[in-house]
């Protein structure tokens, strides 16, 4: 079995690596690893953002796999991986996790042909970015309990109830939302998916600072929202299957792992000059067993991540979901692992905020802080693990 690439696929990483080493040059000062903090913390880092989508847009990136209709190249999706794998080992922004990552593919199962020449190809072009209003104060594993209605009046529907955690609903134009469109119902049925234009009347979104003080996440209140009836995604009262899709959409990224990699060669270049008691840390065998560890890590994690990419090639956009919680269990798991591991090493230098004394700019501790939020956000690790225990090794369904 060979597991190598085509010479085409490595001449085509080279060309993405080329072009994000270059672009990476315009980062605002103390961009981080690109991820949620990195583009909705700051004005500079959103800015960024969407100069890099439009770039992306521009050169047809943001789409290759795509079907043509939709403003894609329709190229095999492990061209889109290795597009992700290079982005991700940059912590290059552009794509939008939640408009790219998860409600497009949404769309493309669930929407009918109008809402989708509508709503694609500005996703596309990197012109709209979304977020994700799911979770609620009182609905969040079990999202299914969710309680925002979203009551058909005529050709509108009227959305009142609160979600919270909303990363970068302060920033975003568009709005995927879960809620029940049959206020009789309970649980999973009478649930609906809507496209929400973020400045519709009755909108209200209020800052959820993290520790930090980093304003990323929010809360969005509805009172009275009218939302066009043409933007409920799918069949009235059968959201809840859709949003089952878009979930594994969202735990499946491969482009995470590739930033673990490069977390873990950073903290080589740092042992590999650093010295300790007159000694170089890359000579000490602790550090040494340490950094191999996690390098296997990152291995086995590209591995899981290959195999995702294999599961869409062969059965179209929906695959195992047991395998998209392996994939956001251990890339979690691994990259607090890496964060860990980094500001221990650092000892109390690890500590500092970015400055001219903190080692690696800064970037670990931030990393560090965040590592905690990987457990729960996207469906915490315990509701992965018990999805691999029931849909992976059909183990009963845990009540
Ligand atoms: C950084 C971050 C960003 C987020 N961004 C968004 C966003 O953009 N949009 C959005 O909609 N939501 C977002 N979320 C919300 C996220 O999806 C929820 O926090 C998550 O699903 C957990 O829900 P909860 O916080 O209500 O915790 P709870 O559901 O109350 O869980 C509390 C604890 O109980 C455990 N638990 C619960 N049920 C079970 C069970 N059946 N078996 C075993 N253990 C269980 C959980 O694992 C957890 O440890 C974000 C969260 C974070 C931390």
């Amino acid at each position: 079995m060979d597991f190598s690439f085509t010479k085409e696929q490595e001449e085509l990483r080279e060309e993405f690596d080329v072009f994000f080493k270059e672009e990476m040059k315009n980062a605002p000062p103390k961009w981080g690893k690109g991820g949620l903090e990195s583009i909705y913390a700051t004005d500079e880092g959103f800015e960024f953002h969407k100069y890099m989508a439009k770039k992306l847009g521009e050169k047809g990136w943001i789409s290759r796999a795509w079907p043509k209709e939709y403003g894609g190249q329709a190229v095999p999706l492990i061209e889109q991986f290795i597009f992700n794998e290079v982005r991700g080992y940059y912590g290059a922004p552009g794509i939008d996790g939640f408009g790219v990552g998860m409600f497009a593919p949404t769309l493309m199962v669930g929407a009918n042909e109008e809402q989708k020449n509508r709503l694609l190809p500005p996703i596309a072009r990197g012109e709209v970015f979304y977020c994700q209003g799911w979770s609620e104060p009182d609905a969040g594993s079990d999202l299914a309990s969710l309680s925002t209605t979203a009551i058909r009046d005529g050709d509108y529907y009227v959305v009142n109830g609160h979600k919270t955690w909303t990363s970068g609903a302060h920033k975003a134009d568009h709005m995927f939302l879960l809620a029940r469109t049959d206020p009789d119902s309970t649980r999973s049925r009478g649930l609906s998916v809507f496209n929400v234009v973020m400045d519709y009347p009755g909108i209200e979104i209020r800052p959820l600072l993290f520790m930090d003080n980093k304003h990323v996440y929010n809360e969005v209140y509805f009172k009275d929202v009218r939302i066009p009836a043409k933007d409920l995604i799918g069949k009235e009262n059968e959201g809840w299957a859709l949003t089952r899709q878009t979930m594994n959409f969202e735990r499946s990224g491969g482009g995470g792992f590739l930033s673990a990699k490069k977390s873990v060669f950073d903290i080589i270049d740092y042992v590999k000059s650093t010295r300790r008691d007159g000694k170089l840390l890359s000579e000490n065998p602790v550090v040494r067993q340490k950094l191999a560890k996690l390098y296997i890590g990152t291995e086995v994690g590209q591995a899981l991540a290959y195999r995702i990419n294999y599961e869409q090639e062969k059965g179209g956009l929906i695959f195992a979901a047991s395998a998209a919680s392996e994939s956001k269990v251990f890339g979690t798991e691994l990259a607090q692992r890496v964060a860990n591991y980094a500001t221990e090493i650092m000892g109390l230098y690890g500590q500092l905020a970015p400055s001219k004394w903190a080692p690696l700019d800064g970037e670990m501790i931030d990393g560090y802080q965040f590592a905690p939020a990987a457990n729960i956000y996207a469906g915490s690790n315990e509701i992965q693990r018990n999805l691999i225990a029931w849909v992976g090794l059909n183990l009963p369904r845990f009540k």
